[in-house]
């Protein structure tokens, strides 16, 4: 059942992250390599020099804009590959509520983890 479960939320997280991937990539002006779903413990997304990101299928049940937050972080990351102020830099422009999505997905983050 259990795995029944996290088969269907992956291929939904595969579906919401390739369209968002998609408009954030454009608002960014960057050009994304493969958008890839893994099981993750810890982590939500990373980006590699590559341009191949990966999510964590779990941020599926997050709300809208936290996926997008997540989305838009590690795009942002295909520019600045770490948290420098040139970073949120970057981000502030087209996500000026950076700051309260980054929160809100620290304080819900630990209930989408089962
Ligand atoms: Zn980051």
């Amino acid at each position: 059942m259990r795995e029944e479960l996290i088969a269907w939320y992956r291929e939904r997280a595969q579906e919401r992250l390739d369209r968002r991937v998609g408009v954030w990539a454009e608002r960014l002006g960057v050009k994304p390599g493969a958008v890839l779903v893994r099981e993750q413990r810890t982590r939500w997304g990373s980006a590699d020099a590559k341009g191949k990101l990966r999510f964590n299928w779990r941020i599926v049940q997050a709300p809208a804009r936290l996926l997008d937050y997540v989305v838009a972080h590690e795009l942002v990351h295909l520019l600045h590959a770490d948290h420098t102020r040139e970073f949120w830099a970057t981000l502030g422009p087209v996500m000026p509520d950076y700051e309260a999505l980054r929160e809100k997905l620290r304080v819900m983050g630990p209930a989408m983890v089962w």
